[in-house]
């Protein structure tokens, strides 16, 4: 087995292609060196020797070393310096690189192969003792972090202090000889901390290195991110050595990070910071404030410091010619690590850029449009899920606001919640259901469990470039960093701004897209869609297949869910339109009622109301297919809960307190949702569902009369498990409709159907298919009776179960495929074997997520529906899922 792929000077042993064994950034190391690029040699070390170190007791396959140290010759050849020769040493960095780019994972090890020896020779060769030395100590620094687990504050607090007793105050200050005092400084505490000395030896600290990459990839941290993000453990990480290349080399050294166009809006512009003499890690620590990359982003901010492309144009001038070859060679848009030696441009990695939904749209469709990709890549290219965040709120342009400090507008999206100081304790509060920003100085991967729980993120200090910026993004969250006014103190648990403080559990507003923060809950409003979503969208709907519609009871929803392109509606659950104000006391004087006479006097004042209901929905629907669900829940639900509420009924419908009191204690259930509901009301009380069905025909037959426009309802019963319920339920259905249609003098077409939600159902789905004309999968009751699992408790254990991966996937969220996808595919192949034009569909939760839409297009189902702001969501998976 070949365990080590090395690159570098025009060419490589791997390609792009090779992400599975070079893990992301190996894989881009080599494909840059192939195509000309100027990287520094190096070599990385293949996920499999992460497998082979896993599943060997932590130990290496035979003839790594011998790989590794000949791939060491090589670089040393090529830059003409060998490693751990004390008088011309080759230096190299070591960084992780999985599949995926993974936070939590150790990063980067730079400098490495510094030690007492050859720290001179570095000096001697580069002239530049200050230098050599400043090296060294940010290896120790770095190095004791990261492979010794020797806290980063440890070395922190011995510069601050030695700064203050020479009276520094930058490290510009610092000179050879200062450096090397806090080298012997930092190893004492290496030494103390860990009873051992600093590694002196270049090869030992190498493995170190190694062997810290290959152990973070089973650390906490990476852990909860593969989680997360269903990253599979099996992956593994590759490691990269690669010859070091220094930014720290003085005026014309830099070092920077840079998109090939603006991850946050998406325009085509390049977009970066980058730090003058300094190395990489600098650069996102956030520690000095970095510099624009170009002319106009530096007008644009109002900066003063010259951008790379003032300062260092010839370096500049290389570096944009290279993104315009990337970007084209990779088709996308590429995040870009890079370093200036001495005026020289060295590519240090290259991948596809992280960016906003916002910016995904643009990017995607101005692609297309410069004919990089087709308009079918284009619509691949955005994540369904992320079109959440835009359509989530913005801050209301009119509403007053209390402005506590800007920032850097890091991750667009508005929300207010109450201010915490820690990771720990936003996962806690988010818990209960409450919403939180979460405000820390900086975020490191060790709060990402935190920013998951809030609702936005705050950092004192970063770019945007920094871990909170590129995090809050990727999950969509509001982030505001480096809003350098903040004085957060943790312990007193306050915040200072201006001489404002703003205590833990006050609430504040957070503007992303602004990079602002208020005080108090500024109100919000709706998104606006860009042209690039809207033409987006219409690409999609040219790919897909499947029908979307939405699950609506309101003229409003239905209006919102029109606005987001839904085709009809594919739930109206209409018991919501029963705990209107206006209607609940006569709801449950229906329901209370001793027999048929009562019952009917309650429907009769229920009939007007729910006629109008329908009317107004088939109006704004103008034609769309909509679908009904006559009464679902158990009654109940809707039993008064208070004397008060008991008095309502009992003068509206002029009976006893107390036997009504009787009554409603009767109809208490011990498991209501597997009792009196769904059909077994319709069953059991006819005229319950007769009025309904009267109010859904003569709507519809008003509004065709009315607007000329005919919709054609599709009257659903729920959770039959039997033909025979059905059956019994349809010849009334149309005995009540053949009244309606004579009364009228006119009549019009109307389906009568039923929802798959119980395994009965799903498995005598074809007697059932003779009495209907549409099955719509109801997964969220399949999935509660499938499981045997409570919709309503199972949030108390389900999560053990996900941290313990005996279920992969919230199964409430995303479709079962094994087990209820298994009922669903039974289901829709016998019912079309018993009506070959059955209309299929899904309404439950599911409809609205993409993974479980992937499955229904190769069901073969005809339509999904989901909640009206989903709507984009489902479109955009179908499409993709029809591709
Ligand atoms: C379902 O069970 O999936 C469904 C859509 O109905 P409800 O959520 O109203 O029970
Ligand atoms: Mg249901």
């Amino acid at each position: 087995t070949k365990w080590v792929y090395r690159f570098g000077a025009g060419r490589a042993e791997g390609d792009a292609s090779m992400k599975n064994l070079l893990g992301g950034k190996g894989a881009n190391l080599a494909e840059m060196s192939n195509l000309g690029l100027p990287v520094p040699p190096g070599f990385t070390i293949t996920t499999e020797v992460c497998a082979y170190y896993y599943a060997n007791g932590r130990r290496y396959p035979d003839g790594l070393v011998d790989a590794v140290n000949d791939a060491l010759a090589e670089i040393g050849r090529q830059v003409g310096r060998t490693f751990a020769d004390p008088k011309n040493p080759l230096l190299v960095s070591v960084r992780s690189g999985a599949r995926a780019s993974m936070p939590g994972m150790m990063d980067t090890v730079l400098n490495l192969g510094l030690a007492d020896d050859t720290v001179k020779g570095l000096a001697a060769l580069s002239g530049d003792a200050r230098f050599a030395y400043d090296s060294y100590r940010r290896f120790i620094q770095m190095y004791s972090d990261v492979v010794l687990g020797v806290e980063h504050h440890v070395f922190e607090e011995i510069l601050e202090a030695y700064k203050e007793q020479k009276d520094y105050f930058l490290d510009t200050e610092m000179k050879a000889e200062d450096w090397r005092a806090v080298i012997d400084q930092y190893k004492a505490a290496v030494e103390k901390a860990l009873g051992k000395p600093f590694p002196q030896d270049p090869h030992e600290q190498l493995w170190g290195a190694i062997g810290a990459v290959f152990g973070s990839w089973r650390n906490e941290r990476a852990e909860t991110y593969r989680r997360l993000h269903n990253i599979p453990e099996s992956w593994g990480t590759a490691v990269n050595v690669q010859a070091m290349v220094f930014g720290n080399m003085g005026e014309t050294s830099a070092t920077g990070v840079a998109f090939t166009r603006d991850p946050s809006t998406g325009e085509k512009a390049y977009y970066g910071e980058f730090l003058v003499n300094a190395q990489g890690e600098d650069v996102v620590a956030g520690i000095r404030t970095p510099q624009a990359l170009t002319r106009r982003a530096r007008l644009r901010a109002g900066e003063e410091a010259p951008s790379m492309e003032e300062a260092m144009p010839e370096a500049y001038a290389e570096l944009a010619a290279i993104f315009d070859k990337l970007e084209k060679h990779y088709r996308d848009m590429q995040d870009i690590e890079f370093t200036v030696q001495e005026g020289k441009l060295w590519m240090l990695q290259t991948r596809t850029g992280k960016r906003t939904a916002k910016a995904a749209l643009r990017i995607a469709v101005d692609l297309a449009k410069e004919g990089l990709i087709s308009e079918e890549e284009a619509v691949m290219r955005v994540d369904p899920r992320s079109l959440d965040q835009l359509l989530h709120p913005s801050l209301d342009p009119d509403a007053p606001r209390d402005l506590l400090v800007k920032g850097l507008p890091a991750s667009p999206g508005a929300a207010s919640g109450e201010v915490v100081f820690s990771a720990d304790e936003a996962e806690r509060l988010a818990q209960e259901g409450r919403k939180v920003v979460l405000f820390r100085v900086e975020t490191s991967p060790e709060d990402i469990h935190g920013m998951h729980a809030a609702v936005g993120v705050v950092t004192a200090r970063g770019g945007m470039t920094s871990h909170a910026a590129v995090v809050a993004r990727g999950m969509g969250r509001p982030c505001v960093c480096g809003a350098g006014d903040l004085r957060i103190d943790e312990k007193a648990g306050t915040f200072a701004v201006n001489g404002r403080i703003v205590k833990k559990g006050e609430t504040v507003t957070i503007d992303g897209a602004a990079g602002a923060v208020y005080a108090g809950a500024v109100a919000t409003v709706q998104p606006e869609l860009s042209g690039d979503f809207a033409e987006l969208m219409q690409w999609a709907d040219r790919a897909r297949r499947m029908k979307v519609r939405a699950n609506a009871e309101t003229p409003q929803d239905a209006e919102t869910a029109r606005g987001f392109g839904a085709e009809g509606i594919g739930l109206c659950r209409t018991e919501h339109m029963f705990f209107d104000a206006d209607r609940i006391v006569a709801v449950r004087e229906m329901i209370l009622a001793e027999d048929r006479p009562g019952r009917e006097a309650a429907l009769a004042k229920l009939l007007p109301m729910q006629r109008a209901d329908f009317e107004a929905l088939f109006k704004v629907m103008r034609g769309l297919p909509v679908t009904i669900r006559l009464l679902d829940p158990p009654l109940h639900e809707f039993l008064p809960h208070s004397d008060a509420e008991i008095d309502e009924v009992a003068k509206a419908s002029g009976m006893d307190a107390a036997k009504l009191k009787t009554r409603a204690q009767k109809l208490k259930e011990f498991n209501p949702m597997l009792g009196h509901r769904g059909c077994r009301l319709g069953i059991s009380y006819p005229e319950i569902y007769e009025m309904q069905v009267r109010a859904i025909l003569e709507a519809a037959v008003n509004v065709a009369k009315a607007t000329g426009e005919r919709a054609t309802p599709e009257i659903m019963i729920p959770l039959v498990a039997m033909r025979e319920e059905l059956a019994v339920l349809k010849k009334r259905i149309e005995t009540v409709a053949e009244a309606v249609f004579a009364e009228a003098g006119t009549r019009l077409d109307y389906l009568v159907g039923t929802m798959i939600e119980l395994p009965r159902a799903a498995l005598a789905a074809d007697a059932i298919a003779e009495e209907a004309a549409f099955f719509s999968f109801g997964t969220n009751d399949l999935t509660q009776t499938t499981f045997g699992l409570s919709r309503d408790d199972s949030a108390s254990f389900l999560p053990e179960y996900l941290r313990q991966n005996i279920l992969a996937r919230d199964p409430f969220v995303t479709l079962d495929r094994e087990g209820v996808g298994a009922l669903i595919e039974i289901a829709a192949e016998k019912g079309r074997k018993a009506r070959p034009d059955i209309k299929l569909g899904i309404c439950g939760e599911h409809g609205g997520d993409p993974d479980s839409i992937a499955f229904v297009e190769g069901v073969g189902l005809d339509y999904v529906s989901c909640s009206p702001y989903r709507t984009p969501i489902a479109r955009l998976a179908a499409a993709q899922a029809s591709l």
